[in-house]
């Protein structure tokens, strides 16, 4: 039964010219560019952990590629090729083949190869671990950010936890915002075109506060935000006002959006570089030497951000 489900996969999976050997064999034979740096990175995402368990198939699928392609677009990589570990409470054709569709249409949209995985028996779980291509010194490290430089953030942020918020509460779930949450969209092309611009960049997985946490630790530097220039959907806008936006933006996940740090003097650069992938941004802050991130309102007033409210919200959304 499970060749049969490796089957139906292999005959769906895209060939590259650099795969000299794809699904079928005890392993892949794969041809890195010479000169280039090879990134690699795995998520994994468990049923009733990860997505609520009624999640479709499709969008599971998509879903499961999209998180790992955020990483490789936070590093500035071109992905290539990946694997996937499918843990299956039963053999189901039907539940694969529509998995597949959401996978693969995401993988085909980016000219990535599924090379090979594993097929296991047990509670729903979906690992993915995705290769791409960065020469070292363009790849956008935790550690590049600098005193000085101005903290962007792609697109709009908030949707994802948004959907989820009104999906907990029980509430009709707003499409758009589910959207976000459902088929997030890897910003591979602006973490291309960031390539010798940005001096350092993370997606934002686990909420922008605790992701630029991570940059700013490991840059050791800080940060001032500004609340007002957190950029947002029409969607959010409608659903939740400003108060209750804030949490959401600043301490909810699931967006995929980009945060990187970038001089000041690249700031016409880098609005063109993702004018030309289409990539909406803004800045949002600045990085500070005092550590700590600190987020103030538009008279200038510190927010504080470690209040119960946000604190809530960060358990709750775990
Ligand atoms: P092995 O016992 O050598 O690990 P498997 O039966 O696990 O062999 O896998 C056979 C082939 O099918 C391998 O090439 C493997 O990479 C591929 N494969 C297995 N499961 C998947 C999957 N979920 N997605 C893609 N390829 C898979
Ligand atoms: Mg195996």
């Amino acid at each position: 039964v499970e060749f049969d489900l490796i089957e139906s996969i292999r005959v769906r999976a895209v060939a590259r010219d650099d795969v000299l050997l794809g699904i079928g064999d005890d392993a892949a034979l794969l041809q890195p560019p010479p000169g280039q740096a090879l990134a690699v990175s795995t998520d994994t995402l468990n049923a009733g952990v990860h997505f609520p368990q009624e999640t479709a198939p499709a969008d599971l699928g998509w879903k499961a590629l999209a998180v790992n392609l955020s990483d490789l677009a936070a590093m500035g990589a071109q992905p290539a090729w990946c694997t996937l570990s499918l843990s299956l409470p039963q053999a189901d054709p039907a539940w694969l083949d529509a998995f597949l569709d959401g996978f693969l249409a995401l993988a085909q949209g980016h000219a990535i190869a599924l090379v090979g995985g594993d097929t296991t028996r047990g509670p729903l779980s979906v690992g993915v671990t995705v290769h791409g291509f960065v020469p070292a010194e363009f790849a956008l490290r935790r550690t590049g950010a600098r005193v000085g430089d101005e903290i962007w953030i792609t697109g709009t942020i908030g949707d994802a936890a948004a959907a989820l918020a009104q999906w907990r509460a029980g509430d009709v779930c707003d499409p758009a915002l589910r959207a976000r949450l459902d088929r997030p969209t890897p910003r591979i092309e602006a973490g291309l075109a960031l390539r010798g611009l940005a001096h350092a960049a993370v997606d934002v997985s686990d909420g922008l506060l605790a992701d630029l946490a991570h940059v700013l630790r490991a840059s050791d530097a800080g940060a001032v935000l500004q609340a007002q220039a957190l950029p947002h959907s029409p969607a959010l806008a409608a659903r939740f006002d400003a108060t209750r936006r804030l949490p959401l933006q600043l301490a909810g996940g699931d967006d995929y959006e980009l945060c990187f740090c970038a001089p000041p003097a690249a700031h016409a650069a880098i609005g063109h570089a993702l004018a030309a992938v289409k990539t909406p941004a803004a800045v949002i802050g600045r990085v500070v030497a005092e550590p700590g991130l600190h987020v103030v309102d538009a008279a200038g007033n510190a927010i504080d951000v470690a209040s119960r409210g946000f604190e809530h919200f960060t358990e709750a959304g775990r």
